[in-house]
C-alpha cells in the first residue's frame, strides 16, 4: 500500500507523521474523499474546488493545484491509473508548537491515499436509520478531520443494528453522520438548505442538478421531526453512499421491503447514467 505524504510516495509503514501535527493534536484539517471510476475520478473538480474553499475557511494556506500530479503519481504507483479506486485525501495546518492559535509559518502536511474500490451499483438495498440529536458543532459545511459527533451517531447506528444516523437539530433534520438527507413529498424533493447545518455534499449537488434536468420540483427548506410521517419517500446520499432509499427513519416506515420509491428510482437511474459519462473535469 502507498501513501503519499509532503511531496513523497512511501510505502504506508514507513508514512510517519510528528505527534506535534496539529492534525494529530487539534483534528486541525480538512480532507476529501473521491472515487474513480472507469472514466475518471467522478466530479474531481467539484471534490478539489470544496477542499480549496474549505481550506480557505480555516486559512490553511495550500493551493489544490499542486495536488493534481501528486495524485497521478500516486495512483500509478499504487497501481490504479485508471483502475476503480476509492481516494483519501487529508490536508493539516502542519507541525508547530502545541498553542491554539494558527501558528505563522507553518507548512501544510498532505496526505493522500488510494485502495482499490469497486463503487457498487446503486445500491439496491434500503436503509434503516435511527434519529440521534445533531450534537455537533455549528460549522458542519467545513469538511473538518474532527469527526467525532459524526462517528459517535454512526456507532449508535450500528450497535443497533441500523445502516444510517439521521441528525436532528432544534427539531430540524440537517443530514447522515455521512451522508445527506432528502425527502419526497407529493412528487417534490425536499432537503435541508446548505448553511453551516450540514456538510453541502457533491453528491447532493448531483441530485439537485438531476432534478432540474429531469423537471422534479425541489424546495431547499428545514424540515421538522414531526413531519417524517407526511413524506412520501425518503434517501441518503454520498460520495460511497450514492443514492439510497431510506425504509426506516426511526419509528417510520417508508413503502414496503424492497419497493424504492418513484422519485428516488426516477434519480437513482439518472444517476446510474451519470457515471457511465467522462466526469473527470
Ligand atoms: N454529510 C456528511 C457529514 C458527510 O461526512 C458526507 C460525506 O462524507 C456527506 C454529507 C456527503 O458528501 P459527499 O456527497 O460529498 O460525499
Amino acid at each position: 500500500k502507498k501513501v503519499y505524504l509532503n511531496g513523497e510516495i512511501l510505502d504506508s509503514h514507513d508514512a510517519k507523521i510528528s505527534v506535534f501535527d496539529r492534525g494529530f493534536l487539534f483534528g486541525d484539517g480538512i480532507y476529501e474523499v473521491m472515487v474513480q471510476l472507469e472514466n475518471g475520478i467522478f466530479y474531481k473538480k467539484a471534490h478539489l474546488d470544496r477542499l480549496q474553499d474549505n481550506l480557505d475557511k480555516i486559512s490553511i494556506l495550500f493551493d489544490v493545484r499542486d495536488i493534481d500530479d501528486a495524485l497521478i503519481g500516486l495512483l500509478s504507483a499504487s497501481g490504479l491509473s485508471q483502475k476503480s479506486s476509492l481516494i483519501y485525501m487529508q490536508v493539516t495546518r502542519g507541525i508547530a508548537p502545541r498553542k491554539h492559535a494558527y501558528p505563522k509559518g507553518a507548512a501544510a502536511s498532505v496526505m493522500m491515499y488510494a485502495l482499490p474500490y469497486e463503487l457498487p451499483p446503486i445500491n439496491p438495498k434500503r436503509m434503516k436509520a435511527i434519529i440521534e440529536s445533531d450534537f455537533r458543532w455549528h460549522r458542519c459545511d467545513i469538511k473538518s478531520i474532527s469527526l467525532l459527533g459524526n462517528i459517535m451517531t454512526n456507532e449508535a447506528a450500528m450497535e443497533s443494528g441500523n445502516d444510517e444516523a439521521a441528525l436532528v437539530r432544534n427539531g430540524i433534520l440537517t443530514e447522515g453522520s455521512h451522508t445527506n438527507i432528502f425527502f419526497v413529498r407529493d412528487g417534490t424533493v425536499i432537503t435541508h438548505p446548505a448553511d453551516e447545518h450540514i456538510l453541502n455534499g457533491i453528491t447532493r449537488k448531483i441530485v439537485l442538478q438531476l432534478c432540474g434536468e429531469l423537471g422534479i420540483p425541489v424546495m431547499e427548506r428545514p424540515l421538522r421531526e414531526e413531519e417524517i410521517p407526511d413524506m412520501d419517500e425518503a434517501f441518503f446520499t454520498g460520495t460511497t453512499t450514492q443514492i439510497a432509499s431510506i425504509s426506516q427513519l426511526g419509528d417510520h416506515s417508508f413503502g414496503h421491503g424492497d419497493e424504492v420509491g418513484r422519485t428516488t428510482k426516477k434519480l437513482q437511474g439518472a444517476f446510474a447514467l451519470l457515471r457511465e459519462k467522462d466526469t473527470a473535469e
